[in-house]
């Protein structure tokens, strides 16, 4: 699995769009096979619903064209469950069918499906339809991306920040493992603006969110701009110790830049402190005392001197 880090980098390039075909009928998964082959797409296959739902949030496909009349788990049944988890909800699915009824159609619609082919069908039609489908969804990725960074730094925004923390605060609960947060504030930045001016001071900021992206890069890491000359590192699943060994990499390579801050009075590069906190998450308490603590950190190291990590 990619790293948060490592997709919103890579936005800008897009691999080939992913279409999953479930059918229990060979013949129709040969016959659609050889439809979509015209386009320059990966091909996956499911013969069942059951299969259909475990694959699809492994190699979430761009597309899922779903046979509906099939045993045990029919089509409608897996497009309900599709719909209901929050990981393959936006993934366009195209009913196909020989149950060609206003009711089916209908039905199909309000079960979330993005469109509805009764068979026999026209390949040239259906890959038409295929095609705009799979346009939409890749805008649509497209945007959401872009509503996920900050602009100046590619790294998380705040908004972002608050989703993934969310999410993670739930799901370290529920495993009872550790959360833990690096806070990241860069040292006398505003005499660095005065004395190098803003866009310099952008440049800056820049290096250091690279900085952020490049040390502990795992799915379960978020990087983030968390505001300002601020940032914010979350490592789900992830001890004190260890959490602390990824602040000081972070402060030493920063430091490493040696970017010159002649008006620093801890150094003569730009240097950063940080806080480090840890919690496993309980009922009792919010991901507001994660940030709270991280930050309780970080004004600490500032007071002990800066260019320096508080655990
Ligand atoms: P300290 O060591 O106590 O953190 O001092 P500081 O000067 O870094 O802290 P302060 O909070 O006083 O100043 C933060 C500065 O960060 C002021 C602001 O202009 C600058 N800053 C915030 N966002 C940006 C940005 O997007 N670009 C640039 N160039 N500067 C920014
Ligand atoms: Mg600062
Ligand atoms: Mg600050």
């Amino acid at each position: 699995m990619l790293s948060e880090t490592t997709r919103w980098m890579d936005l800008d390039k897009q691999s080939s769009p992913r279409v999953l075909i479930v059918d229990d009928t060979p013949d129709n998964i040969r016959v659609l096979g050889t439809i979509l082959r015209q386009q320059d797409y990966q091909i996956n296959v499911a013969q069942n619903g059951v299969q259909a739902l475990n694959l699809t949030g492994k190699i979430m496909p761009d597309l899922i064209l779903l046979d509906i009349m099939m045993p045990e788990l029919d089509g409608l049944e897996t497009c309900r469950r599709l719909k209901q988890d929050p990981i393959t909800r936006d993934i366009p699915v195209i009913f196909l069918s020989a149950k060609a009824e206003d009711e089916d159609v209908l039905q199909g619609f309000e079960l979330g499906a993005a469109d509805y082919v009764t068979k026999p069908f026209n390949p040239r039609i259906l890959l038409a339809r295929v095609k705009t489908h799979i346009a939409l969804r890749q805008q649509t990725k497209q945007l959401q991306a872009f509503a996920d960074r900050d602009g100046l730094t590619l790294l998380a925004n705040r908004r972002r920040f608050d989703e993934f923390m969310r999410s993670e605060w739930r799901r370290c609960h529920r495993a009872q493992a550790p959360l833990s947060l690096v806070m990241i504030d860069i040292d006398y930045f505003k005499l660095y603006n005065d004395a190098y001016g803003h866009l310099k001071g952008d440049d800056t900021l820049k290096q250091v969110a690279q900085v952020l992206a490049a040390v502990g890069n795992r799915p379960t890491d978020l990087p983030a701009r968390f505001g300002g000359e601020e940032f914010s590192v979350l490592y789900g699943n992830t001890d004190h110790e260890t959490a602390t060994r990824f602040a000081q990499d972070i402060r030493a390579h920063i430091e490493a830049l040696q970017i010159p801050h002649s008006d620093s009075k801890v150094s003569n590069v730009v240097t950063a402190s940080l806080g480090v906190a840890t919690q496993v998450p309980d009922d009792q308490h919010s991901p507001l005392l994660l940030i709270e603590e991280a930050d309780t950190k970080l004004y600490a190291a500032k007071e002990a001197g800066r260019n320096r990590v508080q655990e």
